[in-house]
């Protein structure tokens, strides 16, 4: 399924509103707030946004919802932007702030004042929720609900102009302290709050919520289709009842199940917990579901969003397998990477009858499938490494790979034997001794013999060395928000980040950061951000097949 034939009930709706000229071009936003780093379930929100404006021809515009200047930060701004930049989108020349509004809103919430339609409340927050009450229970009128439309906007005044402490007053929009929801239950519209924002300094300290907010920014900028998840439903009807009272051109809101991933949190706020405590590295630690943590540990923008194609849209909340989003990055790895040879866990192996003062440059394909990839040069000597565990000491039969008396093909270069094995004073195995048939090079045995296995190997004389990172999931648990009873830190896996000393063929020398191999036989590995040249750095995307599930 391309993204463009994809189509579900939020699509439809559009074609209906298409066909039924309500509407000439499709207009959706993207509203982040800045206040922590993009997630995978950010990345079904912007491909929804952003892919329904093309597949429509509207635009999609990258608004900025920046109503909260404590939590926020410029760092979010920038890394926001890259992210989606990164996921293959663009909003051109339309990118915009909520605080580029305040001005405009505090207009607006005047207004209502002087319609009647808000008024000033002096209620302590715990106050505010006592009179407010319960879904099942009617709530009950604050004190200041009757306050003159003069009072009202003499304290909205002061309110603005800084007279007030924190918390002292909020603005109140008057519906219905009896509605069976509570968002209609007279809900704050503004708050003060003396705090430098970070896009209007100090020059206002009172600040829109996100209810009053995100309804006037939507309308200002003509949105056509504001695509939200779920929880927003309730808070539909004020959106349009704020609208409606101001008189304002009426987007039509359209909620959606968000993305869920096992093994993984999706919250901002935990995401920024595990940062802050160091479970992780930072916003782009690998084993997070970020979009900056997914890119350093190799996944690509193809594998995000054939994800986001295949899980849909639809009312519904689910739970999606984590295996579906590493099955979506191999396939796109498997057409996409180039191969090379590392060496994880090394011993070494001699071929006795290759002369020592020798080297081959042997032509290897960069890709399996695709020649376009074309070849690179591998030298190959006398001594190389391979991989521990391919060698066994008395193997069973379907074993393929080492055994003594086994001859097996060394990847790209010849047919060598196993004659006899070192071991250290523990037993382990440290070199393996061999001989070559030079007649095997690139080619069956002549005589017709079979050569079952084929293992990967890097020249000793020229490998380099590198740090690779192994990556596994970060929680042991499927959802580890699911049990009340304990922090979801509780659930970490230990054993998410474990390194290794691997020797690398010397072509991965001249890696970029951020580059993606398959490392044949062994996996998917990313070179790191922090990758250089004198002390190169790989992250394991993923292994090459998912584990067996128990
Ligand atoms: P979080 O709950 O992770 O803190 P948020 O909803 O507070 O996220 P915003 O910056 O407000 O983060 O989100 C911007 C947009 O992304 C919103 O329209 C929101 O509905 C959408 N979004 C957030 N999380 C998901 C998710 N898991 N799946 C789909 N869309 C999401
Ligand atoms: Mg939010």
């Amino acid at each position: 399924m391309t993204e463009e034939s994809s189509t579900h009930f939020i699509h439809e709706i559009i074609e209906n509103d298409l066909a039924a000229n309500k509407i000439e071009t499709i207009i959706t936003r993207f509203p982040p707030e800045p206040n922590g780093y993009l997630h995978i379930g950010h990345a079904k929100a912007i491909h929804l946004d952003f892919g329904t404006a093309q597949k429509y021809a509207g635009r999609c515009h990258l608004r900025f919802d920046d109503t909260n200047p404590e939590a926020e930060d410029e760092q979010y701004v920038h890394a926001i932007q890259e992210d989606i930049r990164w996921l293959g989108y663009d909003w051109g020349e339309n990118l915009y702030w909520a605080s580029s509004y305040f001005n405009q809103m505090e207009t607006y919430a005047r207004q209502l004042i002087e319609q009647g339609n808000a008024y000033v409340c002096d209620l302590t927050q715990e106050a505010f929720k006592t009179y407010r009450g319960i879904p099942t229970q009617p709530g009950q009128e604050p004190p200041g609900r009757h306050r003159t439309i003069q009072e009202n906007l003499d304290l909205f005044d002061q309110m603005r102009n800084g007279d007030h402490p924190n918390g002292a007053y909020v603005l109140r929009a008057k519906i219905d302290m009896t509605s069976p929801n509570l968002h209609l239950r007279d809900p704050a519209i503004y708050r003060i709050k003396h705090a430098t924002h970070h896009h209007t300094g100090d020059s206002h300290c009172i600040y829109p919520m996100y209810d009053f907010a995100h309804c006037i920014e939507d309308s200002i900028e003509g949105i056509t289709h504001s695509l939200c998840t779920l929880e927003f439903e309730v808070h539909r009807p004020l959106y349009e009842w704020i609208l409606t009272q101001l008189n304002l051109y009426r987007p039509q809101q359209i909620e959606f199940a968000r993305l869920n991933i096992t093994y993984t949190v999706m919250s901002k706020r935990k995401l920024l917990q595990l940062v802050q405590e160091n479970h992780v590295n930072g916003w782009d630690d690998p084993r997070l579901p970020t979009i900056s943590g997914m890119r350093r540990r190799g996944f690509t923008p193809t594998a995000i969003r054939n994800l986001c194609t295949q899980v849909g849209c639809t009312k519904f909340e689910s739970l999606t397998e984590i295996e579906r989003l590493e099955a979506c990055v191999r396939d796109d790895l498997n057409e996409t990477s180039p191969r090379a040879m590392a060496i994880l866990d090394p011993i070494k192996l001699i071929i006795e009858n290759y002369p020592a003062d020798q080297t081959e440059q042997l032509e290897i394909a960069n890709h399996p499938q695709n020649e376009s990839y074309g070849t690179r040069t591998v030298p190959f000597t006398r001594e190389c490494y391979i991989e521990r565990e391919d060698y066994m000491d008395d193997a069973p039969n379907k074993f393929k790979r080492f055994t003594l008396g086994r001859e097996v093909r060394l990847r790209g270069a010849y047919c060598v034997t196993c004659t006899h094995v070192e071991k250290d004073e523990k037993g382990n195995v440290t070199t393996l001794h061999t001989t070559y048939d030079p007649e095997t090079r690139g080619v069956n045995p002549p005589d017709g013999r079979k050569v079952r296995g084929t293992v990967h190997w890097v020249s000793t004389a020229h490998a380099i060395d590198a740090e690779i990172r192994l990556y596994d999931r970060l929680f042991t648990n499927e959802n580890p928000l699911a049990d009340k009873d304990k922090p979801f830190t509780d659930f970490l896996n230990p054993d998410s980040l474990q390194r290794c000393q691997a020797k690398l063929e010397p072509s991965l020398q001249t890696a970029n950061p951020g580059d993606r191999f398959q490392f044949e036989r062994v996996g998917y590995f990313c070179a790191d951000l922090d990758h250089t040249s004198t002390t190169p750095t790989f992250n394991r995307t993923l292994t090459l097949r998912a584990a067996k599930k128990i």
